[in-house]
């Protein structure tokens, strides 16, 4: 018990630094365009689908940089200025950007934007896993109890989707036919990813998957599956040592043999648990963003989920 405290308090230190680097130097250099409808969004998933169903009719402007986490994110003054000019903002709302409400206060007064929330409409998961209060400890995660991680699951994703095609034909109705026609081919890509996650996953012998942060909440929902997560709804939710203690008797005695990490979080504690009960480890993406190698490799949203599927078959054999 008290070698992992010591462990994990370390660990989480680590962390934090990791957090903190990756967060730093990071600028935005995109530029609006006079003949386009200039969309803003916040993350990556949001952007890929903004391009996909905008196509030449958008310009697309991402405010987090390749490589950042967004749980950590704020905005600084030129994505001000950018969004204040824009027609369109998409952000994932369901408690994933903490910033934006000031954000939108903070716009210039004349603007036009119109600001839409993608994940509307999407039955929102409550975090069991955050009754952190009992241990007299303050959470860095107590005002995340909506689980944010809708994009994670191809069956919320499509409504998210939908939401985008939405909000661009009501901002730019002349093009109305070629949104729907883009959105039509990214919904038939979706779907075909949903069928998939349903058909293969169905068929696995395990169910139990130990991630680092609890990111597949709705993928797990939709597909079948149980997320046991180190950390918390954002990664720099601190484990407990109780809960590490937790996690390692559940791994041994279910027999887990891979604990699932992600590339732009620390894989250490995911490192120790496994090599506390002789797993392996693993990539579970929750595709919150690319690093720079994935953006270079032309990998994507669809790209990312089809290696997560071959990922969590293995895993689960
Ligand atoms: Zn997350």
């Amino acid at each position: 018990m008290k070698r992992w405290k010591v462990r994990a308090s370390i660990l989480l230190i680590l962390l934090i630094c990791t957090a903190m680097l990756t967060g730093c130097g990071s600028t935005n250099s995109a530029k609006l365009a006079k003949d386009k409808v200039n969309v803003i969004t916040t993350f990556y998933p949001i952007y890929e689908f903004a391009k996909e169903i905008g196509g030449e009719d958008v310009n697309v402007i991402n405010l987090l940089p390749a490589g950042v986490e967004p749980h950590d994110w704020t905005p600084r003054s030129q994505d001000i200025v950018n969004t204040s000019n824009a027609q369109l903002f998409l952000y994932n709302g369901a408690g994933l950007e903490g910033w934006v409400p000031g954000f939108l206060k903070g716009l210039n007064r004349d603007t036009k934007v119109k600001a839409i929330e993608v994940s509307q409409g999407i039955q929102l998961i409550e975090s069991d896993h955050d009754e952190r209060e009992e241990n007299g400890g303050l959470s860095l995660n107590d005002n995340h109890h909506i689980d944010p991680h809708t994009w994670v699951s191809p069956k919320s994703a499509i409504v998210m989707a939908e939401h985008i095609r939405d909000s661009l034909i009501e901002t730019d109705p002349t093009h109305q036919s070629g949104y729907e026609e883009r959105y039509a081919a990214i919904q038939k890509k979706l779907t075909d990813l949903d069928q998939k996650f349903s058909s293969q996953l169905s068929a696995v012998p395990h169910h139990k998957v130990v991630v680092s942060h609890q990111a597949f909440g709705y993928l797990c929902r939709d597909y079948g599956l149980e997320q046991h997560a180190i950390m918390g709804l954002s990664p720099d939710a601190e484990p407990r040592a109780k809960d590490l203690v937790q996690l390692t008797n559940l791994v041994k005695q279910e027999g887990i043999h891979y604990i699932f990490f992600e590339e732009l979080v620390s894989d250490r504690l995911a490192k120790t648990l496994a090599s506390e009960t002789g797993a392996k480890v693993i990539v579970l993406n929750p595709v919150e963003g690319l690093t720079k190698q994935q953006e270079q490799n032309g990998d994507n949203y669809f790209t990312l989920m089809e290696k997560n599927l071959q990922n969590l078959i293995l895993a689960l054999q």
